[in-house]
């Protein structure tokens, strides 16, 4: 999608430090960590929230969440736990308008987030 920061990143318009990546995903650093891990997943199919994803394509957010999992185990934070945010929407805090989730871990999560 044009204008897409993150349709950018999937297309290697702007660069960024890829941890995976297959035909349906990408995860990449997020540029502003808010934690010693921090990974952004995204579908590689442009949507806007979580609010936009139609039953059909249900299947890319377990593909999302378990390669999520994938990648704590690879970064060993899979035992000591990790956190994963799907910000949707105004008051939720979100920013960029291409549904992702947050993979965040390696130091001791606060309850309940801001
Ligand atoms: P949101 O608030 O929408 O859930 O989170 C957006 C996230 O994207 C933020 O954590 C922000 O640091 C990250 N981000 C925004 N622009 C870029 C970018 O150009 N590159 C990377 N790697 N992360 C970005
Ligand atoms: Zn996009």
């Amino acid at each position: 999608m044009d204008n897409c920061i993150f349709c950018k990143i999937i297309n290697k318009e702007v660069p960024s430090k890829i941890v995976y990546e297959d035909e349906r995903v990408l995860a990449f650093d997020d540029i502003n960590p808010r934690a010693p891990i921090h990974v952004l997943l995204i579908p590689k199919e442009h949507f806007g929230t979580l609010n936009e994803i139609p039953e059909e394509k249900k299947d890319i957010l377990s593909h999302l969440l378990l390669k999520a999992r994938q990648i704590a185990q690879e970064k060993g934070i899979a035992e000591n736990g990790y956190r994963i945010v799907l910000n949707t929407e105004r008051d939720s805090g979100q920013e960029v308008f291409h549904i992702h989730f947050h993979l965040l871990g390696g130091r001791q999560m606060k309850w309940p987030p801001g």
